[in-house]
């Protein structure tokens, strides 16, 4: 069985196509789940407007048209599934808001993502006094640590993605092992997964999110994963899945999993 749990819809502001025709690329691509996961609206400021995410009144658009490609995907094979991808933000009281909106709605999976390219966490770099690349790398996994032990999100997305878009000029995993193993025990602990993300083949660091290496450690200390494309265009769905599927096989992941209606379900990995 081949899934992809991680994908957007127009009303981001910044992707393009239909749920519908997502969902028919899916089918085309041989997949048959796909999890719908855009961004979640954060309508407090500081985490990006019009052309990052949805506002609140858009949710009940956001139901309908993913309905619709579930419809089409009853057709096709495909079951879709309706998630939100959350954030992760170091201060309870924003979460708090958040959680207000995540407890309104059933969503079938809910992603944790930390974009340390927000103003509210260029502020919260600031303020942790975080100047050097090392120092802000070790603050975000710190960060994203805190953010899987709240068990509020089913899985940590795209785990690296530090790395891109400029917050820092250098990234090698190997220098931050420890606090990387830390944040995979948090993960381990509250039960919960982590995200491989084949979108990072498409940017700036043309690697998947997380890098091999942090992938190695995962394997050894037995870190559950969930699939994504993040795909912000239908032609995306599943890309990359012919390097990635083969790559976790190797290093001994024999599983991929996704959640319908917060439930974990395993799926052996295929290709
Ligand atoms: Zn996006
Ligand atoms: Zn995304």
């Amino acid at each position: 069985m081949i899934i992809d749990c991680h994908m957007h819809t127009p009303l981001c502001g910044h992707a393009s196509g239909s749920p519908t025709e997502y969902v028919q690329w899916a089918a085309r691509k041989g997949l048959q789940l796909v999890t719908f996961t855009c961004h979640i609206p954060m309508d407090m400021g500081g985490f990006g407007n019009y052309g990052i995410r949805m506002k609140e009144k858009h949710l009940p658009k956001y139901f309908k048209i993913v309905e619709q490609a579930r419809t089409v995907g009853e057709r096709l094979g495909v079951e879709v599934l309706c998630g939100i991808e959350a954030e992760i933000f170091p201060d309870e009281q924003v979460m708090a808001r958040m959680d207000q909106t995540l407890a309104a709605h059933d969503f079938d999976f809910i992603l944790g993502s930390l974009h340390h390219f927000t103003s509210s966490y260029g502020n919260r770099l600031r303020t942790a006094d975080a100047r050097t690349d090392f120092e802000k790398v070790e603050t975000y996994f710190e960060d994203l640590a805190t953010g899987a032990r709240t068990g509020r999100y089913h899985s940590i997305s795209h785990p690296d993605v530090i790395r891109i878009y400029g917050t820092v000029d250098h990234f090698d995993p190997a220098e931050h092992e420890k606090s990387i193993r830390r944040f995979l025990q948090s993960v381990i602990e509250a039960d919960i997964c982590m995200e491989v993300n084949t979108s990072g083949f498409i940017k700036e660091c043309a690697q998947m999110h997380p890098d091999p290496l942090i992938l190695d450690w995962a394997s050894e200390m037995g870190v559950n994963l969930t699939i994504g494309s993040d795909s912000h265009n239908p032609q995306s769905v599943g890309q990359f899945y012919e390097i990635v599927l083969p790559l976790l096989k190797e290093k001994d992941f024999t599983q991929l999993h996704y959640h319908r209606a917060g439930k974990r379900v395993a799926v052996p990995i295929e290709g």
